[in-house]
């Protein structure tokens, strides 16, 4: 029953053509029933600009990069995604690490947390935080059940650099949210390690606010055949 539920979820997405289909409310995009219920519930009904343009292009499985000014509701357009993903692969407990997202600050990593939870409240996964100021064998007992990882560059990368705990030999999502302030905040060099721990066979999404040549320069090393969407300011 499920799993033609999901080769259905499936052709959907496979049929949705994201320029003609301008869908207006979650109810209309391909997702699944869990999701739905979990955004309805904290009175999500509409996309906004940013989420209409992305959401659809990363149903289909290609990388992002997005740009959108703060407060466009950039959050939605890559969690929506990476809850789909896990739930059409059928992720469960034993599958490990799923997803692992990036942002910049402490606050911001719980941020993404809460509205995590909130709209995921109907899926199975587990959802972790790994920002700092628990020590790193505290977060390790947990890390190795976490599906859906958040955190910031510099205690991503501690994680990754231990020899256990962390294990991305599965993960099909990568994000990279705020790169341009993770970017300004002089993370280049970690999240340029961070990507070159990941399997090349993930996806990737990355959004930011603002677009530089430096922004350019990690969108090349962290994307393949990506797809831009957003409005495209100059830094
Ligand atoms: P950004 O990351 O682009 O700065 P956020 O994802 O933090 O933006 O969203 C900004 C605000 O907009 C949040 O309060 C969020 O709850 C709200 N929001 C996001 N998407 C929607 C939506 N589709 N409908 C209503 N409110 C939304
Ligand atoms: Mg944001």
């Amino acid at each position: 029953k499920e799993n033609e539920y999901i080769e259905d979820l499936n052709n959907k997405i496979e049929n949705y053509d994201p320029k003609t289909a301008k869908t207006t409310f979650f109810k209309d995009l391909p997702i699944s029933n869990a999701t739905l219920k979990g955004l309805s519930e904290a009175a999500f009904l509409k996309l906004t600009d940013i989420q209409r343009e992305s959401i659809p292009v990363s149903l289909k499985g290609y990388d992002v990069l997005g740009s959108a000014k703060t407060g466009s509701g950039k959050t939605l357009a890559f969690l929506i995604p990476v809850l789909e993903k896990l739930y059409r692969e059928r992720w469960t407990e034993f599958d490990g690490l799923g997803a692992l997202i990036i942002s910049p600050t402490r606050e911001l990593a719980m941020q993404i947390y809460e509205v995590l939870i909130k709209i995921g409240s109907h899926t199975s996964f587990s959802a972790g935080l790994v920002i700092g100021g628990k020590d790193v064998k505290f977060e390790l007992e947990r890390i190795s059940r976490i599906n859906i990882l958040i955190g910031t560059p510099g205690r991503i990368l501690q994680h990754l650099d231990q020899a256990v705990g962390l294990n991305t030999s599965n993960l099909q999502m990568l994000v990279l949210d705020e790169a341009d302030r993770c970017l300004d905040m002089g993370f280049k060099k970690t999240l340029d390690a961070i990507v070159g721990n990941l399997p090349p066979s993930r996806q990737t999404l990355l959004f930011s606010a603002t677009q530089s040549q430096s922004l350019a320069d990690l969108a090349r090393l962290s994307l393949t055949d990506y797809k831009s969407v957003g409005t495209m300011d100059k830094a």
